[in-house]
């Protein structure tokens, strides 16, 4: 989200700022670093009188402790075994099988997982009639059973949009942790926000299962680590080929000149990698999805781009006169406005749109959970699982705030919120319609901002597929196999198919009846004697083969959260209640 282009700036002006300060050189305009964002830091060039080059070195200590930080300032994951295997023979016994692929359920079924790959698939009897031992696999000396009779079996989610923390929740163990214990065994890092070098090591750490993570896929900024911007063709390919060298899976775009965006595009492409764009509005209006797409775009995030390829009574998105950029709360109150500007559901236009998009293989990956909040704040703040799950800090970065991007609450209320409910209708109807002419729809869901938390935004996602009309089973494959294919690993991961990597999700209850199930504090259920009880919560993650106790995962989070607490005394309290 936008925060990262807030540490990026800083450390791009740094870098220019610095240069210059040793130089003593006049400056260059600052055009662009990369997203080209334009920055508060505009000023500085007029720091010539000493005392000011007294007040710049100051200002730029205080730059180098921010980027020093935002490289940094997430806690590495520790070095310690959480899961139990992988086994030379793992059986897992009697489960509902969701495959992934569209597949309906079929059960009971035993899945044989030999060391991290799934070696056989077997039905082994009918519901309601006992199975016969004789035709189920045979435990081998050393192997190891795991029952989970009744239970439902679903590939490993796939989170395409999964920020690694960042100052606001800097412990990489607690944003791991909630990820695996909602079932995510894969994240695209949209950003490599800690650093390209820090997510790549992290990546090697969690390849090999010696910490507790799912499988990392790194999509560095576009730009980060640039000694200089980066203005031309030449510069956008340069850096294309050394982000590739680096290791990077990919690049994350926010938007660029188009000649830079197209030059990045088309040699990224060239190279075999994939890309994310999340399109900023400052350069939208000359480079929307459609040219990213064209250009070689893999996957769009959000919807930003989108509908201003779709504008019907003009070329500009629709500001009002007196609109800021940097001021969050007209960013996200005209954002709620957009899609009434786009051309009309259905229509020619929105048609060959739609039909372009489809014909290059093109990723939606809408996030719809990030912005939820701004349809509906109450119950974005007041999700239940805030009190025991989320950090002082993260909540602290929450809160409304003329700083903090995303923080957009300076007066938020019935107007804002009924616009971006009518913002979200047209948007669900694209993305919907996207999907039954064949396109492919992800899940990512951005958490660590706007109040959505990681692991259960993420099963908000799930829930808001669903109201954009995608079937359970269609939103499962979503999760699961479409995410593989974007990230280009459908060969390894993403459904249960013997021969793929031993990937799982295991719940007691039926996620297609009820995606809440799939939460961490599970559904509210009443039992039998009439008594209100919780049910669901994954019960096993399972990734390479190793199998993880998902609800220990998610104490392990609460001890974190709960020492945090303890440190500074922190009570949640909503935002102006003192
Ligand atoms: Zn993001």
């Amino acid at each position: 989200m936008a925060f990262f282009l807030f540490l990026e700036d800083c450390f791009g002006y740094m870098l220019l700022v610095k240069r210059r300060f040793q130089k003593q050189e006049h400056c260059p305009p600052l055009i662009t670093f990369g997203f080209g964002r334009p920055s508060a830091l505009h000023h500085l060039h007029r720091f010539n009188h000493p005392a000011m080059r007294y007040l710049l070195f100051v200002f730029i200590l205080v730059l180098i402790h921010v980027t020093s930080f935002s490289q940094d300032r997430v806690k590495p994951a520790p070095l310690v075994k959480d899961g139990d295997g992988p086994y030379t023979q793992l059986i897992i016994r009697g489960v509902m099988l969701i495959d992934g692929t569209g597949a309906p359920p079929i059960g009971p079924t035993d899945i044989v997982v030999r060391g991290n790959k799934i070696e056989r698939i077997q039905t082994v009897g009918y519901p309601g009639v006992q199975i016969n031992p004789e035709r189920r696999p045979k435990l081998e000396p050393g192997g190891k059973e795991l029952n989970c009779e009744g239970m439902y079996l679903m590939p490993g989610f796939v989170d395409m949009h999964g920020h690694i923390g960042g100052s606001q929740a800097p412990i990489a163990e607690y944003v791991f942790k909630l990820w695996m214990a909602h079932g995510i065994t894969s994240v695209r890092d949209p950003s490599a926000g800690n650093g390209l070098k820090w997510v790549l090591d992290h990546k090697a750490l969690s390849a090999e299962n010696k910490i507790t993570a799912p499988r990392i896929h790194a999509y560095t900024v576009f730009g980060q680590g640039s000694k200089a911007p980066i203005i031309t063709a030449d510069q956008a390919r340069a850096w294309v080929q050394e982000n590739a060298k680096a290791g990077a899976d990919g690049i994350k775009f926010f938007g660029a000149s188009p000649e830079v965006m197209d030059a990045a595009l088309r040699e990224n492409k060239r190279l075999g990698l994939r890309s994310a764009c999340h399109h900023a509005q400052l350069d939208v209006a000359r480079w929307n999805v459609l040219n990213s797409a064209r250009a070689g775009l893999t996957s769009m995030e959000h919807w930003y781009g989108l509908p201003e390829a779709l504008l019907k009574n003009n070329t500009i998105q629709n500001y009002r006169p007196d609109y800021n950029y940097q001021n969050e709360q007209h960013r996200f109150s005209e954002a709620g406005k957009l899609w009434t500007q786009a051309a009309e559901p259905y229509s020619e236009k929105w048609n060959k749109v739609m039909n372009e998009l489809l014909s290059l293989d093109f990723t939606l990956d809408p996030t719809f959970n990030i912005y939820e909040a701004s349809r509906d704040l109450h119950r974005a703040r007041r999700a239940e699982w805030h009190e025991d799950y989320t950090l002082p800090t993260l909540w602290a970065f929450y809160q409304p705030s003329k700083i903090s991007h995303g923080s957009y609450w300076h007066f938020w209320g019935t107007e804002e919120e009924v616009n971006w409910k009518e913002n979200y209708r047209l948007w669900m109807i694209f993305v919907n319609e996207y999907k039954n002419r064949g396109g492919r729809v992800t899940a990512g869901s951005d958490s660590g901002f706007i109040f959505q938390l990681y692991g259960f935004a993420y099963i908000r996602e799930l829930e808001l597929l669903r109201e954009a009309g995608f079937s359970p089973l269609e939103i499962i494959r979503s999760a699961t196999l479409y995410g593989a294919q974007a990230l280009g690993r459908e060969k390894e991961i993403g459904s249960v198919e013997v021969g793929k990597l031993a990937d799982f999700v295991i719940v007691e209850e039926n996620p297609l009846q009820n995606l809440q199930v799939l939460y961490g504090t599970g559904a509210i259920k009443l039992n039998d004697n009439n008594e209100v009880i919780r049910v669901g919560g994954v019960k096993y993650t399972v990734k390479d083969g190793i199998v993880y106790d998902a609800k220990k995962l998610l104490a392990d989070v609460k001890k974190i959260v709960d020492e945090e607490k303890a440190k500074s005394g922190f009570k949640l309290k909503q935002p102006g209640i003192n």
